[in-house]
């Protein structure tokens, strides 16, 4: 199938690793151009030359609407005005709901949900006025599922659920879809994270705690983030234009809830 989007000019926030990288790189592969962001310098660089030569990588954090601004204003300045956007962040603070403070949930509350508002408040004036655009936020299954271990992320992704329903009617008049991809457990840097959480509270090492967490998956296994983000680059595409508003689970059928 052709996706249809080679020469537009792609955004993928917080790609310098895990499910962002494995994004930008595929869209890379269908022939955009691709604009990267993330916090550390040196990180980001390595990740640009991974997508290929004509990757734009700018130092941005996604908590900071200064820096959301000025990546936009430089990618617009460097390659053109964005017609596909993917938000992405590293995850909210993990933890119990009563080890959790304001600052971990303001925190959570800047780089899951403001991040979003803020990013499509940004690109949509030009893609309203070109009549065209894809967005596609990462979220998580917690939206779907809470998960104890998770309440920030699950909290604030069923909201998003509830927000990309709204930008989706907003936009679908003008050719903008809107979506969102739910990773279910995919192995990156983010899941070792937690799996030493886990591990540590169940007296296993992380790689245990990561081989029981892939046979609880009816697939009998953890997702790969290129399998994520095939999902999030099909939804990018010209075929894909009458899909919008949805919420799109990729978790290897662990979500058991019908909604
Ligand atoms: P990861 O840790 O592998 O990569 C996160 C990326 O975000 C890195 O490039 C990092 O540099 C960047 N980043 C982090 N904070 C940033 C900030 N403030 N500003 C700019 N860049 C920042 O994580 P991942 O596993 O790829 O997760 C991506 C998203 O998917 C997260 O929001 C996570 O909650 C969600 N998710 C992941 C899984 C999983 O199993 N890995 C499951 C469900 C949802």
């Amino acid at each position: 199938m052709d996706f249809g989007i080679s020469g537009k000019v792609a955004m993928v926030a917080a790609a310098s690793k895990g499910i962002g990288l494995a994004t930008a790189k595929l869209l890379a592969a269908e022939g955009c151009h691709v604009s990267i962001c993330a916090r550390n310098e040196e990180v980001l660089e390595a990740a640009a030359a991974e997508i290929g030569p004509e990757t734009r990588s700018y130092v941005v954090d996604v908590n900071n609407p200064e820096d959301l601004a000025w990546w936009l204003e430089q990618t617009t300045a460097d390659l053109s005005a964005p017609e596909i956007l993917v938000t992405n962040t590293g995850g909210p603070p993990a933890g119990n709901f009563t080890t959790l403070t304001d600052e971990h949930w303001q925190s959570g509350f800047d780089s899951t949900l403001m991040n979003v508002i803020r990013l499509v408040r940004m690109v949509a004036p030009s893609m309203l006025a070109n009549g065209f655009g894809r967005i596609v936020h990462i979220t998580s299954l917690v939206a779907k599922e809470p998960s104890p271990m998770l309440p920030i992320s699950s909290t604030l992704r069923s909201g998003l659920m509830a927000l990309t329903r709204l930008q989706a009617t907003e936009f679908a008049p003008h050719g903008i879809t809107v979506n969102s991809v739910l990773p279910g457990h995919t192995l990156t840097d983010r899941q070792r994270h937690l799996a030493e959480i886990r591990g540590g509270k169940d007296g296993i090492s992380a790689e245990e705690a990561l081989e029981k967490q892939g046979k609880e998956v009816p697939v009998g296994r953890l997702a790969s983030p290129e399998e994520i983000a095939a999902a999030i680059v099909f939804l990018c595409s010209i075929p894909a234009a009458y899909i919008t508003g949805s919420n799109l689970l990729v978790d290897g059928g662990l979500t058991k809830g019908l909604a």
